[in-house]
């Protein structure tokens, strides 16, 4: 038996069920909801409540969470979503992209003692524990300050054996960088998530990555530059080729954004790509798996196999 911290407490790895591996209620900037709620739109909780109580009853029994305090965590906020929906909700430590100038002095070593503090103690005091280590590189590969924040994940996950979920770029196969990085700081790479995998169609380097051990993230749907059909069929081949438990499909999809008049992806445009939210899964992908024959057993267990397997550190 496997034990993992969820916003309400200790959570047996046995009951996480179907799971949504990279997902965010409300993504903002830090402080955005205690300081400038209006931002997020009247009722803003609300439609979280209602958005996961939606996926509940459709069948989604666990969210991770994937919103670090950079992107605007409010963990209080998550704890009221999940006692309301019934959704378990695994929230997240460590840092996003968004470094400001103040933290620019502060060691690999500092920022892994806060990660590991929310881990054992909770979040800005609320006692309340995340249950997941974040590390984000994008375009331009590992900067000097991801290196910092990744080597700190890296540090504060041998501390607490709590796994990793690295925001990643794969067209341009950083993935490569960050786990050497991992390598050198003595991570066993079953315990980390290469996210945004399926923002590629590259099946040899995401082999490459499976063959290092790491599990894929193929959590973006219905996503960007790449079409939905195009992220599917690229499952499909790594299904094909045996990796089905080490795959995490998942939407990036978060329900509140801060709505903005200037915001490049307006609220109405994403319900138009998106009209499922968290259930797009459940109704379009595992559709399209099984149209292109991948067996019952294994779209059964997609979402609820992988998801165990990466907590319990398989
Ligand atoms: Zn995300």
């Amino acid at each position: 038996m496997t034990t993992i911290n969820s916003v309400l407490g200790s959570l047996d790895t046995a009951n996480l069920g179907f799971t949504l591996m990279h997902e965010h209620l409300l993504v903002a900037s830090a402080g955005i909801s205690q300081n400038y709620a209006e931002l997020l739109g009247a009722g803003f909780i609300d439609r979280i409540v209602d958005g996961l109580t939606q996926a509940k009853k459709g069948g989604v029994d666990t969210i991770v969470d994937a919103t670090t305090l950079d992107l605007g965590r409010d963990v209080t906020i998550i704890a009221e979503a999940s006692r309301r929906s019934g959704v378990n909700i695994i929230a997240c430590s460590g840092w996003w992209l968004d470094t400001p100038r103040f933290l620019g002095g502060v060691s690999a070593d500092q920022f892994a003692q806060l990660f590991i503090r929310e881990i054992r103690e909770g979040i800005a005091g609320t006692g309340i524990k995340a249950g997941i280590l974040k590390s984000a590189s994008d375009v331009g590969g590992v900067t000097p300050a991801g290196e910092t924040v990744l080597r700190a994940v890296a540090r504060a996950h041998l501390q607490t054996n709590v796994p990793i979920m690295l925001h990643s770029y794969s067209p341009g196969q950083v993935g490569r960088q960050q786990l050497a990085i991992l390598k050198e700081e003595g991570v066993d790479l079953r315990r980390v998530k290469m996210d945004h995998s399926n923002d590629t169609t590259d099946v040899e380097y995401l082999t490459w990555l499976l063959e290092q051990g790491c599990y894929l993230g193929l959590d973006r749907y219905p996503g960007f530059n790449v079409s939905s059909q195009a992220r599917t069929r690229t499952m499909k081949a790594l299904i094909d080729a045996g990796y089905a438990n080490r795959l995490l499909p998942s939407h990036d999809h978060s329900l509140v954004g801060v709505i903005g008049e200037a915001s490049p992806i307006q609220l109405a445009d994403r319900e138009k790509r998106n009209p499922h939210g968290y259930l797009y899964m459940k109704k379009v992908v595992l559709a399209q798996l099984k149209e292109m024959g991948v067996p019952k057993a294994i779209l059964n267990s997609l979402c609820v196999d992988g998801p165990r397997n990466f907590f319990e550190g398989v």
